[in-house]
């Protein structure tokens, strides 16, 4: 098991009020799997990856833990904090542009990082980056090692950042919504790339997502947050098929089907993500749920095993007991 997470809470205190981004939040991810974690923004999930990457401000409070091959890295020093990361754990998010230095040549990035982690001559690290630079299809690698950031497109500087984060061979990547800012043809290019690589380098994968199709097709497991909490864990097929949390069929009936028309679109889920300053009474989800009844509101439902897959719902715990 590379990554398991155990009853992992983070809150943040500011001006006399305490937010729980992150609440009593347990999953894993196993060896070379591909695991997909959905919900609105607002929902905790890129706050639960730069928990597991570690790097939160100083003033977030977490607690529970993260097992990284058995060692909690909660409570890790900076040094060897530094030495999983990269090395370990890789990150990529939806804004390359922000992790790539403008001043500095691409080569000049990925040759230096080689150097750093696989610790071989600056001649061999030149010949890594090209093949790096291949594997995520950018052409005339060599020639484009010499170039800046400045002079690739958006989709481009997403293979890049890739590139940069395989460079320090992690075996686990996390990408946090990787290809939001992306056009379909691209985003496509990019998720194939990374399920490639998988298989290639032996990684596991957290693929953080608002985009149930993007899950769907790429995860071998899926967890659905809501407001801090996980709502809904299983395998993707099976939750697509049936699934069982009210929040999770309002998300896969608003995916807009290409054959309907726009007019017969229904995005059954009203209302917002409440502020998790006011976080509702009893079931998080209760003021949007259509299928809310007076419990809902007094008790909060735990994430249970139901048929195959964990729920957090009243409705689905119940349709279980009742059929036992
Ligand atoms: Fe809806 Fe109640 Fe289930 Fe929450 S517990 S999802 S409010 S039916």
């Amino acid at each position: 098991m590379s990554l398991k997470v155990e009853n992992l809470s983070v809150s943040f205190s500011s001006g006399g009020h305490t937010v729980t981004a992150v609440d009593h939040i347990s999953f894993e991810i196993p060896d070379k799997t591909i695991v997909g974690l959905v919900g609105e923004s607002g929902s905790g999930k890129s706050v639960t990856a730069m928990s597991v990457m570690q790097l939160l401000p100083p003033q977030a409070v977490l607690s529970g833990s993260i097992l990284w091959k058995g060692q909690n890295i909660m409570g890790l020093s900076n040094t060897q904090l530094r030495s999983i990361r990269g090395s370990e754990m890789g990150l990529i998010f939806q804004n390359p542009l922000a992790a790539l230095n403008p001043v500095f040549s691409v080569g000049n990035q990925m040759i230096e990082t080689i150097v750093l982690h696989q610790n071989v001559s600056t001649a061999r690290a030149r010949d890594i980056a090209i093949e790096l630079l291949q594997k995520v299809q950018i052409p005339d690698a060599a020639l484009r090692l010499d170039h800046y950031p400045h002079q690739f497109s958006l989709g481009m500087c997403q293979r890049l950042m890739i590139a940069i984060t395989l460079s320090m061979r992690p075996k686990l990547l996390i990408a946090d919504e990787p290809t939001a800012s992306l056009d379909v043809t691209v985003q496509a290019q990019i998720l194939t790339l990374l399920n490639d690589l998988k298989e290639e380098l032996d990684m596991s994968i957290l693929l953080i997502s608002h985009d149930l199709g993007v899950i769907a097709q790429n995860c071998d497991e899926m967890l659905v947050m809501y407001l801090g909490k996980l709502i809904e864990k299983g395998k993707p097929s099976e939750l697509f098929k049936h699934p069982m949390h009210p929040y999770t069929q309002a998300l896969i009936a608003a995916i807009p089907s290409p054959f309907s028309k726009r007019s017969e679109v229904t995005h059954v889920l009203k209302g917002d993500i409440p502020s998790p300053l006011h976080l509702p009474s009893g079931c998080r989800f209760h003021p949007r749920c259509p299928k809310a009844f007076a419990l809902c509101s007094e008790k909060e439902p735990r994430l249970e095993p139901v048929c195959g897959r964990e729920v957090a719902c009243f409705l689905a715990t119940e349709a279980t007991s009742n059929s036992r």
